[in-house]
């Protein structure tokens, strides 16, 4: 767990919003990301007649939110998919909140996905096809459902609410997203892109080929002295914002370092997933920094002001945990507060990104309600909020 100074994923619903302490800190529920909305939703057959062959195009794909290449991977798994559903004469249908095959289908393609997991030969090529399987049934599950910016259903869009904002042109957030976590409604990482725009807010998708090798191509012309991960664990190293950045005069503030070659971006990792998750995308990383850099321990950053930082967020009563945008808000706000950063408009970008949240709360909150759900359900349902 957490230490007590540490960023929480959760705390009770009194003291998120008293502007007391963040510091009570449980882990985040383990729950299934469609446990909360699987029910009731009607059965929805693949809307596939508007594009060719049912294929995922370029364009379709990076309307999601990325401006990377179409993976590779996923081609090849929707392509299987509409191959197994021409086969079974059975028609490839989803529920719940987009992305779960149902019916006939699903119990044949079941059967074939296990038997295909099981022949790959290295727990990387799993980890990859799980990846890339779990993408694959979200982006035809959603399709002519979601929104493709904000990732509501089409009634309930809320781009027209959202106001962008530039984020400060030496800092990139980079949105480390477990695949159960792609296309969720009440994912809150989504925010990040949609208020920065995806170059200063960029989606990496856990186990995606094409996603990681982009951000770690990022992450070393940067250098590893200007990457942290917003995570909190025991056994990472954690630093305060201040403590990294609090010196005066900031090294960080200074120009380019063109002996090195690295770019000066400030990069941030948010890792956005179900606490269970986030251990693996944390574990990953660490992994990867080891074979780039060759050091194993990830600088980690934790939010120690807690509140002090979130004083602004304003009170949702069905809301009861922070998330992920409410850590990026946490940094943005613990940033203005050092004199030498205090001129950069972080103030502002956190409270661009602050509206945005509230803005999503209140459509899935009005969601909820116009289905019908009711207030138990719907306090359930908010808890889940990542
Ligand atoms: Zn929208």
């Amino acid at each position: 767990m957490a230490s007590p100074r540490a960023f929480t994923f959760k705390c009770s619903p009194s003291l998120a919003f008293s502007t007391k302490t963040l510091m009570d800190s449980k882990p985040r529920t383990l729950r299934s990301p469609f446990s909360c909305s699987t029910s009731g939703s009607p059965q929805r057959e693949a809307r596939l007649s508007d594009a060719v062959e049912g294929a995922i195009t370029l364009q379709e794909w990076q309307g999601w939110g990325t401006t990377s290449p179409l993976p590779a991977m996923v081609t090849k798994i929707v392509e299987d998919l509409k191959a197994l559903e021409k086969d079974i004469d059975a028609p490839m249908s989803f529920g719940g909140s987009g992305g779960k095959l149902q019916g006939d289908f699903k119990v044949q393609e079941d059967k074939k996905h296990r038997k295909t997991y099981q022949a790959l030969g290295d727990s990387e090529q799993k980890l990859q096809f799980f990846a890339a399987r779990q993408i694959a049934c979200r982006l035809l599950g959603s399709r002519g459902y979601l929104c493709q910016k904000c990732w509501l259903p089409l009634e309930d869009c809320m781009c027209s609410n959202v106001t962008q904002s530039t984020l400060w042109h030496r800092m990139r957030f980079w949105l480390y997203m477990h695949p159960k976590d792609f296309l969720r409604q009440n994912n809150t990482g989504k925010l990040l892109w949609q208020v920065f725009g995806t170059e200063a807010a960029t989606l990496c998708l856990f186990g995606i080929s094409e996603h990681e090798e982009i951000m770690w191509n990022a992450l070393k012309l940067a250098g590893k002295n200007n990457v942290w991960c917003l995570y909190p664990n025991k056994n990472a190293a954690l630093k305060s914002v201040e403590d990294v950045f609090g010196q005066e005069p900031s090294p960080y503030l200074e120009c380019t370092d063109t002996k090195t070659n690295e770019d000066g971006t400030l990069n941030f990792i948010l890792i956005d997933g179900t606490w269970n998750n986030s251990v693996s995308i944390f574990s990953r990383l660490k992994d990867q920094a080891t074979s780039v850099w060759g050091e194993a321990d990830f600088p980690c950053i934790s939010l120690a002001t807690g509140v002090s930082a979130m004083h602004k967020l304003r009170p949702q009563p069905s809301w009861d945990r922070t998330c992920t945008a409410g850590a990026a808000i946490g940094l943005l706000s613990e940033l203005q507060l050092l004199p030498e950063f205090s001129s950069f408009g972080f103030e502002k970008q956190a409270e661009a990104l602050e509206d945005t949240l509230v803005i999503l709360l209140e459509a899935l909150t009005t969601r909820r309600v116009r289905m019908g759900r009711s207030i138990t359900r719907k306090v359930r349902h908010m808890s889940g909020i990542c």
